[in-house]
């Protein structure tokens, strides 16, 4: 179990003491359940105690919009002075779900120029945040599972059922609920959430059954008319330009999960999904087994993630192009595709 050093534990413990502390937590851009639901947990932990503000580099997903307290936090985009003052006048910032500064979006320079202290807590491989605190590892099935070893470490008996239920969240969509990047820890990990009676079938409800009819849809049309297999290497590609999202009125989170769907295909060992954003192209990269498919997000896509779950963004090419260019990307690795593949 991969647990805080002792001057980690030590500068936290001594920062909770003091209540005039203000502390700030930072999840990725774009994030995703397992960034939110870190980020919550830790800030219904410090909250008990101090002043805490949670601060968003991006919309905040609506598919975690339930979970309490989530109207309160502030989102860079619409509020970018708040945000901007809040980090600048901070004494402790904790990055979490992420370990390159440029994964903290808009909010990277003023996190760079802010004399707080700063912990990061994360997952991914190659951490690169220079912070003075780092609680990192890649045996794990996500951050949730470092925080939840975090405050058990830093004061347990605070744990309730709303931290264990962030938690939850964090590990349940980070694992694809519970199908990969799983260890023996995590299921120990999750016994012990159970102890603190989380709605588990509430929260899969929540977050996988409470979908609007227009995301339905939208998953309708990319799988029937947006979906390429390149057959010879049995990988699939999704792609969605930005008259097409909003057709069917996109919100933030909408398209998560769209690019697993492929790897049930028989003969398709990864997808990838490009999607079209205001000043880039985005793409989400999957794989199976010993598919190094993160190799070729940082390769080519100025990315990074884990082994069978990347992404990257391209901010030259345009839509069609970046496609044209994936495509030979592919075609130019589909050693590592057949070769690999189980
Ligand atoms: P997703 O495809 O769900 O957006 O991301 C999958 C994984 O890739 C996540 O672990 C995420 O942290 C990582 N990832 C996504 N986008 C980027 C990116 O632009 N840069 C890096 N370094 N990692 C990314
Ligand atoms: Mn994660």
């Amino acid at each position: 179990m991969k647990i805080p050093n002792q001057d980690t534990v030590q500068f936290v413990r001594e920062t909770r003491q003091d209540k005039d502390k203000k502390i700030v937590i930072v999840p990725h851009v774009n994030p995703d359940g397992d960034a939110i639901g870190s980020a919550m947990a830790l800030y219904y932990f410090f909250s008990k105690q101090n002043t805490v503000t949670l601060i968003t580099p991006s919309d905040f997903p609506d598919f975690l919009n339930w979970l309490p307290s989530s109207n309160q936090f502030i989102n860079y985009k619409k509020h970018q002075k708040t945000s901007e003052e809040l980090i600048a006048s901070a004494d402790f910032i904790i990055i979490v779900d992420h370990n390159a500064p440029d994964r903290s979006g808009d909010l990277e320079q003023g996190i760079a120029r802010s004399e707080a202290k700063k912990l990061m807590i994360d997952h991914h491989p190659e951490p690169s945040y220079p912070t003075d605190f780092k609680i990192s590892s890649i045996e794990v099935s996500s951050t949730a599972e470092l925080v939840y070893n975090f405050i058990s470490e830093i004061e347990k008996s605070s744990l309730d059922t709303l931290i264990a239920s962030a938690i939850y969240v964090g590990i349940m969509t980070d694992t694809g609920n519970f199908m990969h990047n799983i260890h023996a820890q995590t299921f120990e990990t999750v016994s012990q959430l159970m102890k603190y009676n989380i709605d588990r079938e509430y929260i899969y409800n929540q977050v996988f059954n409470n979908y609007s009819l227009d995301r339905m849809r939208l998953l309708g049309y990319t799988l029937s008319d947006k979906m390429e297999i390149l057959d010879h290497c049995g990988v699939a590609i999704l792609s969605l330009n930005k008259q097409e999202l909003e057709t069917f009125k996109y919100q933030t989170g909408d398209t998560e999960g769209f690019v697993n769907m492929p790897l049930a295909i028989k003969g398709v060992h990864a997808s990838v999904l490009v999607m079209e954003r205001d000043n880039e192209i985005k793409l989400s990269f999957r794989s199976k087994g010993d598919i190094a498919i993160n190799t070729l997000a940082k390769q080519y896509f100025n990315g990074g993630g884990h082994k069978n779950a990347a992404g990257g963004s391209e901010k030259k090419l345009d839509m069609e192009a970046t496609v044209r260019f994936l495509k030979e990307v592919i075609l130019k690795h589909s050693d590592i595709f057949i070769n690999k593949a189980k």
